[in-house]
């Protein structure tokens, strides 16, 4: 048995211990300390008619002084965090809000009470909107303008900032919850990590939090009240496990992993750099698959030659309209400019199936009504469907194509026809932008994901009609072993090592190279260190995997030999079920890579 073996057999946690949100990954061990912070419990005063425009001024010093806060905290950043930089821009423009500003000087004004009380009132009436939506991403926003309200509050009931730079001992910081600005703040110090009662993974916290590769766990009820400060706690920001008064061995087992975990992040870090090919010289792409430009910085960072797959539903999420054509040109310019020279694969929309359906907006209410979503107007076939929708991704992608080096990835596709239509549309957009002089890169590959199996039959055809393959195993898995991806009760049965799957992996290989066109793999088997190696060996061209993951996946590629890799395959491919397949890899890959794979 491998240490890579499927984890659903951990040991069953210790009775100490409390379960939250693992939000950023990382393991630490240290006391706490608990902030029990002020939050707006304002108390209630009535101003004589004389001193209501003093106190607007009051109020709209603390917003000013706020703003002059977060301009400061801004400069002091690096440049290379740009999501923080963005997380703050967005609440500077909060500080303008309307629900915010005007409203509060007008409780001021008209019920003439103190700016404390007027401006919890607003913030109220502010929550009491949110509450009513029902997608819960839109809902966790409403945590960024509390935020911004509690730093407005704190200035002006005089409050100095809470200094968590001055820890001189190392701590993890316990609160009902930080600010991303917070989050920032802690850098400075000596906090090895926080958690908190509130949050959830998309929080803006959080986001600050994995950019900063400070450990995180979020979603703990009444963690105030449960720990003290001074108690000693393990924090595992990758399960969201804490373990509090852990015993002397719990502790040692965490400073090993910490040890371990450094120097292998140390001995990575020393493969960012390196090209990415095998002892013999076989190049094969290691690129990223990401959601969000948030992520970008990570993608440099670990060293990801181009992006794989950007999925770009998340513009179509977050808005209660579908994103216009300029707000999607914005985000695609800024993908190519920052990934260039390296190549952009962007997939069109890939809505429907297990893809927050409930989050869409337009009001599609036939899209929930499906009765077989997965089987249902997904992917490509919603934009064929919805054309109007489609053609402005398509204007916004080939606009944004002169800033980098833009692929386009067709999801889901299943029969020549829908490619067919989809040309038949990119011509026309083509024609419509060039009669708009806007100008359109030379070359921009257009290829198609294969996931269905009716792609991989069919591989021979669609090879002489694209520029690329991507196979997307997620979902070839579950379309070709009939298995729901999101279903619980047969999770179980979802196998990369199927026999099935590894043949048509293998089919779809060799039918994009007898037509001289790339094969990628993009799902999440091409992170997984236990399928890299047999990918490599079946001759893809590249494997596109969550950013992080580059560096360990290209240590396995540098200490390989192309003829060991197709041996392996070729090995793997022989067998008829995926337990002989495990029990080949475990025993061959150990030989191979000792370091990465030992046996117990
Ligand atoms: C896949 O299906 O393998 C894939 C990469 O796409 P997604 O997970 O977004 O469906
Ligand atoms: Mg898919």
């Amino acid at each position: 048995m491998t240490h890579l073996d499927k984890q659903d057999n951990r040991p069953a946690p210790p009775a100490r211990t409390l379960q939250g949100i693992g939000v950023s990954p990382g393991i630490v061990a240290a006391k706490v300390v608990v902030l029990k912070r002020q939050t707006l419990r304002a108390g209630w005063y009535h101003l004589p008619s004389d001193h209501i425009e003093k106190e607007v001024g009051r109020f709209t010093g603390a917003i000013r002084a706020a703003g002059d806060e977060l301009l400061l905290l801004r400069e002091k950043l690096a440049d290379d965090l740009d999501d923080a930089l963005s997380i703050i821009d967005s609440h500077l423009l909060m500080l303008r809000d309307r629900m915010i500003v005007e409203r509060t000087t007008g409780i001021i004004r008209h019920k003439s009470v103190n700016a404390e009380w007027a401006l919890a009132q607003a913030l109220g009436e502010i929550e009491e909107r949110f509450d009513r939506i029902d997608d819960p991403y839109i809902r966790e926003r409403f945590a960024d303008i509390k935020h911004v309200a509690d730093r407005v509050f704190g200035l002006l009931s005089g409050r100095e900032h809470e200094p968590f730079a001055s820890e001189d001992q190392p701590v993890i910081l316990v609160a009902n919850d930080f600010s991303p600005e917070d989050t920032l703040h802690m850098q400075a110090g000596n906090v090895q990590g926080f958690l908190t009662e509130k949050g959830g993974i998309t929080s803006h916290t959080a986001i600050v939090a994995r950019s900063l590769g400070l450990p995180a766990v979020v979603g703990i009820e009444h963690a105030t009240s449960l720990l003290a400060t001074g108690d000693s706690i393990i924090l595992d920001g990758g399960s969201g496990l804490i373990i509090s008064d852990p015993t002397p061995a719990e502790v040692q087992r965490v400073q090993e992993s910490i040890r371990r975990n450094r120097l292998l992040a140390d001995e990575l870090d020393s493969y960012i750099h390196l090209t990415s090919e095998t002892k013999d010289g076989l190049a094969i792409r290691l690129s990223a698959n990401i959601e969000t430009l948030e992520e970008l910085p990570a993608v440099l960072r670990f060293g990801s030659e181009g992006i794989g797959l950007f999925r770009s539903e998340l513009d179509y999420f977050n808005n209660r309209q579908p994103p216009n054509e300029e707000q999607l040109l914005a985000t695609y310019q800024r993908l190519l400019a920052a990934m260039a020279p390296y190549p952009a694969t962007v997939r069109t929309l890939d809505v429907g199936g297990d893809k927050f359906l409930n989050r869409f907006p337009g009001n599609k209410a036939w899209l929930d009504r499906e009765r077989n979503p997965a089987l249902g107007l997904r992917s490509i076939r919603f934009s064929l469907y919805e054309q109007n929708m489609f053609r402005s991704q398509l204007r916004a992608l080939f606009r944004a194509s002169v800033h980098g080096r833009l692929q386009i990835l067709l999801p889901l596709i299943s029969a020549p026809a829908e490619l067919r239509q989809v040309k038949e549309i990119v011509t026309a957009v083509l024609a419509e932008l060039a009669e708009q002089r806007y100008p359109v890169a030379d070359e921009v590959k257009i290829g198609m994901m294969v996931e269905v199996p009716s792609a991989v039959v069919m591989a021979d055809v669609f090879a002489a009609e694209v520029d690329f393959f991507a196979i997307g195993t997620n979902d070839l898995i579950q379309y070709s072993l009939a298995i729901d991806r999101g279903n619980q009760y047969v999770a179980n049965l979802y196998e990369p090592f199927h026999p099935a799957v590894l043949r048509m992996i293998r089919r779809t290989v060799e039918a994009g190279h007898a037509c001289n066109i790339p094969v990628s793999l993009c799902g999440e088997m091409a992170g997984d260190p236990l399928c890299a190696p047999v990918l490599m060996g079946m001759g893809l061209d590249e494997l596109s995997m969550r950013p992080a993951i580059v560096p360990r996946i290209k240590r396995l590629l540098r200490h390989s030999r192309s003829d060991e890799l197709r041996q392996i395959a070729g090995e793997v491919l022989r067998c008829d079920d995926s337990e002989q397949v495990r029990d080949l890899l475990a025993k061959q890959l150990a030989g191979i890579y000792p370091r990465e794979f030992y046996q117990r």
